[in-house]
């Protein structure tokens, strides 16, 4: 027997936050005190864990930042977090995430992101982005190698993040296609999680250059993230032009925002996916519950022929800056400028119709926030889908909807990138990366007026075991998110 320092639950509350007391005593032996005792514990919540189906409320104790107990029985921790009447999720996994800067991470986890991934469009210099990030994210982060961000180094594109110049329409000379080809393989070299590529911003890019894309990726097991080139009557041209090349090198296919790109053609698009994969083709899909996009006004998107090619005209598209709808004239003026621009391209019911299908994950496409502007998907897409698909519409089940948002995304990863075999999960031996939040009450609240406003009702998060947010605030400077990297072995 000796004297230790011991923390003991005491029976006052405030807010949320069970406070504890100091107090020396008498205990047992030392192994006994560190079977007890969490770092951190989460009591009394309804546990929902999209891989086993468990639903029920539990206790779950968290140690060294992973899942050490899931239990009905009483639990002692350090810190305590009291959970009645709470949802305790997984933490969401954002594969399509262009915001990769603080002001976008502290959004994010007020929506319940845990982990936060660029696979769309992707990086150029893996080793560099994953070095600019270690020990400083509130999330865990991770890169596909770009294809897009690639082709645009190769030929010296101005673009600062899709391409302005040769990248759009120059097709490779042979000498371009290696240097392609060797940087997507040193990208997936150094720990890459997926490559990222889309025709639509590259029309240049040949069917053979789209197959020797997926030949490397096929080599390291790396699922290809593509915007398929054309929307509307050419969308089941564009979803042919990467499907032929996944099923002739095996390389996974994940189709990114399947609403945005196939609008009134989504429901088709879907069939289409379905179809593949009864056939054994490796191909996933996503989409964010907005009915418009954005991109960058200056890319190969708005090339001649986009009102019949989108679907819209003038009147769909929205400078986030003033707010106002575009013309003729100021199109042409703010494509001189460049910038992003808001496009209206969906109906409710294609965005309903991709969100409810069991084939979609849900994916934010986020963008980088610049001085306030962005779109409300950066900050609200996975409340959205929890206050109004499933309370309000009650047209996707709870725990489907956490299905779509965590487990599902890590699965897609999961071959490639190991450390996703234990996210988007509540078991033992789970990261702690965990959205406590209240069903009844969770919402989005950004908007295109105003895009960086918080989302609500997400009380806790925690990310490896540190809560990031508590009682629905955000915690400032706290930064255990960590690397998501493939190991570098192909
Ligand atoms: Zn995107």
């Amino acid at each position: 027997m000796r004297v230790v320092s011991h923390r003991l639950l005491r029976t006052c509350r405030l807010g949320r936050i069970v406070l504890f007391a100091d107090l020396c005593f008498l205990i047992a032996p030392r192994a006994q005190l560190m079977a007890a005792d969490f770092d951190v514990i989460i009591v009394h919540g309804r546990v929902m864990d999209p891989e086993s189906s468990l639903d029920a409320v539990r206790n779950v104790g968290i140690r060294n930042g992973k899942i050490e107990a899931v239990t009905s029985q009483p639990i002692k921790g350090r810190t305590a977090i009291d959970a009645k009447g709470l949802v305790v999720a997984p933490g969401f996994i954002d594969l399509h995430q262009h915001g990769q800067i603080p002001e976008n991470y502290r959004a994010q986890v007020m929506d319940g992101v845990t982990s936060s991934l660029e696979l769309e469009v992707g990086v150029p210099d893996i080793n560099a982005w994953y070095a600019e990030r270690a020990g400083k994210t509130a999330v865990n982060y991770g890169a596909s190698i770009g294809h897009i961000r690639v082709r645009m180094k190769v030929m010296n594109d101005p673009g600062d993040f899709l391409p302005s110049g040769a990248a759009i329409h120059k097709s490779a000379s042979g000498d371009e296609l290696r240097q392609i080809a060797q940087q997507l393989e040193q990208g997936l070299k150094e720990g890459a999680v997926a490559v990222g590529f889309s025709t639509a911003y590259t029309p240049g890019a040949t069917a053979w250059e789209t197959l020797e894309v997926f030949h490397v990726a096929a080599k390291y097991k790396a699922s290809v993230h593509v915007h398929l080139r054309s929307a509307r009557d050419k969308s089941l041209e564009s979803i042919h032009e990467v499907l032929g090349p996944a099923a002739i090198t095996g390389a996974p296919l994940h189709i990114v925002h399947l609403n945005s790109s196939g609008t009134e053609y989504t429901p088709q698009l879907l069939s289409v996916i379905a179809e593949a994969r009864s056939r054994g083709l490796d191909v996933t899909t996503e989409c964010y519950p907005y009915t418009a996009g954005m991109t960058k006004i200056a890319s190969a998107i708005f090339n001649e022929g986009w009102q019949e090619n989108l679907g819209i005209g003038y009147k769909d598209l929205q400078w986030p800056d003033t707010g106002e709808r575009l013309t003729a004239e100021s199109f042409a003026r703010y494509r001189k400028t460049a910038g992003w621009v808001i496009t209206f391209t969906n109906t409710e019911e294609m965005v309903k119709a991709a969100v409810v299908s069991p084939l979609t994950m849900i994916a934010s496409d986020g963008i980088p926030y610049v001085e306030g502007r962005s779109h409300p998907r950066s900050a609200g897409t996975y409340a959205r889908i929890l206050g109004r698909y499933v309370r309000e519409e009650k047209s996707l089940s709870l725990m489907e909807a956490l299905r779509k948002m965590s487990l599902a995304p890590a699965q897609r990863l999961e071959k490639r990138a190991v450390a996703m075999r234990n996210k988007g999960r509540i078991r033992v031996g789970a990261d702690a990366d965990l959205a406590v939040f209240d069903p009844s009450r969770v919402r989005d609240r950004a908007t295109y007026q105003q895009p960086g406003l918080h989302s609500e009702g997400i009380q806790h998060v925690l990310v490896n075991g540190v809560p990031v947010v508590r009682d629905g605030r955000l915690q400032e400077g706290v930064t255990p998110g960590r690397a998501v990297r493939a190991s570098v072995k192909p």
